[in-house]
């Protein structure tokens, strides 16, 4: 889609998360999109029913795009740029990192999505308690009155 260059530039097209530069490469059939290539992120995922509009849309590199996966946009950021601080040479070398590498740090951001995960099933669960306990009294109370 043409707004996503747009978008792009106004990122000097450089990615969302990573603040590497972007390259818009010619992809041919059957070819694996390289890490530095300009993708377009939906901040609210997709699966979660995050709408393709705009506001919804920021332009990533291919590596940070696959990285995040379901993963939330802010949370994804705060831990890449941790990642950084640690390891300086990190992000200079972020579209080139080992497999290992990858796979470690891609199981950190399973865990952290895992946990945000429990974390929202809580929250849902403590409202849903909640609500059963205001209902069930305004019954009570109703049946008394
Ligand atoms: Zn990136």
């Amino acid at each position: 889609m043409a707004y996503i260059h747009t978008i792009a530039k106004l990122q000097n097209y450089r990615c969302c998360y990573c603040d590497n530069l972007m390259i818009r490469h010619k992809q041919t059939d059957g070819q694996s999109t390289p890490r530095d290539a300009l993708t377009k992120d939906h901040v609210e995922p997709r699966a979660y029913g995050g709408p393709t509009q705009f506001d919804n849309i920021v332009a990533a590199c291919c590596m940070c795009n696959n990285m995040r996966g379901e993963m939330d946009a802010v949370a994804f950021f705060n831990l890449l740029q941790k990642r950084f601080k640690r390891d300086q040479t990190l992000r200079a070398r972020w579209h080139k990192i080992t497999p290992q590498e990858f796979s470690t740090f891609k199981l950190q951001c399973i865990h952290v999505h895992e946990r945000q995960l429990r974390g929202l099933a809580k929250t849902y669960v403590e409202h849903a308690i909640h609500h059963m306990i205001f209902t069930h009294r305004r019954r009570h109370q109703l049946r008394r009155a």
